[in-house]
């Protein structure tokens, strides 16, 4: 049967490239969202993807989401993508609690609320792929992003210790950490340092959000089992670690 993958923050940038490359791929896709209902709207009817809202920082909320859709779809998520990700940039001397909070709990604990949802399931099974979205600047650090880097690097550290714990289940647990990638998170930041990124990007463009996707569709591909534990790093050889 058709697998069953959930791409969360799955109506604008990188996350609908993965939803709609997915579809491609022959799985069948549900999508999370948080508050942009006309994007959701717009990517639903392009795609015929069901969208579901909620706040993945929220555990409740995200326990009841893939209730619901599963219930919905009658069908359990195989394949789960956790891409739903935020910025609140200022340097550490001015950063705000409640911005250190809030891509904590975004990036970082979506990740535990999400994969804690769908675990059970996937090891009945004995089968089961988890692909997280990190970043470059968990890799390297990025100035005033000390929340967004440990929130990055701490997925990194996650996917590891998941993948440890599901090898032996069929399960297999990576991440994708894209460079800079032309969605509307990138087009928030300012076009001079923009110039600055790009000049430091040895390819010399931005990513597009397909060439992440691609990355994900091979890491969920069923002949990519033996790849756990892993981080591939899709930034234009920005970075190389
Ligand atoms: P966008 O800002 O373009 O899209 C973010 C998506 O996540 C939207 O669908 C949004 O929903 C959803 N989302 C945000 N917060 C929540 C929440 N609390 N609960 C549920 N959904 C939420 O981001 P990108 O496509 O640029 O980034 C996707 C991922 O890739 C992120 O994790 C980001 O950190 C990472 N990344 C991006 C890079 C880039 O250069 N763009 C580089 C490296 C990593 P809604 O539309 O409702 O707001």
């Amino acid at each position: 049967m058709t697998k069953l993958a959930l791409v969360t923050g799955g109506t604008r940038g990188i996350g609908a490239a993965i939803a709609e490359r997915l579809q491609r791929e022959g799985h069948r896709v549900a999508v999370t969202f948080h508050g942009n209902d006309a994007a959701a709207r717009a990517f639903q009817d392009r795609t015929g993807i069901a969208a579901y809202k909620w706040d993945v920082a929220d555990a409740e909320a995200c326990q009841a989401g893939v209730q619901k859709l599963q219930a919905d779809l009658g069908q359990v998520v195989e394949i789960l993508v956790n891409n739903a990700g935020i910025t609140r940039d200022a340097s550490l001397h001015k950063m705000t609690l409640e911005q250190w909070h809030a891509v904590i709990a975004t990036d970082l604990s979506a990740c535990f609320n999400m994969s804690r949802v769908v675990i059970e399931g996937m090891r009945s099974r004995n089968w089961g792929r988890i692909v997280n979205i990190a970043s470059i600047n968990g890799q390297k650090g990025q100035f005033g992003q000390t929340n967004y880097a440990a929130a990055k690097a701490g997925m990194i550290g996650f996917t590891k210790a998941l993948a440890l714990e599901s090898a032996r289940k069929g399960i297999t647990v990576n991440a994708v950490a894209p460079g800079y990638t032309a969605t509307d998170m990138v087009s928030a930041v300012d076009s001079k340092v923009l110039e600055g990124v790009i000049a430091q990007i040895p390819v010399g463009r931005l990513a597009q959000p397909a060439e992440i996707a691609h990355a994900v569709a091979f890491l969920v591909d069923a002949q990519s089992g033996f790849i756990t534990g892993s981080t591939l790093s899709v930034n234009g050889g920005q970075y190389l670690v």
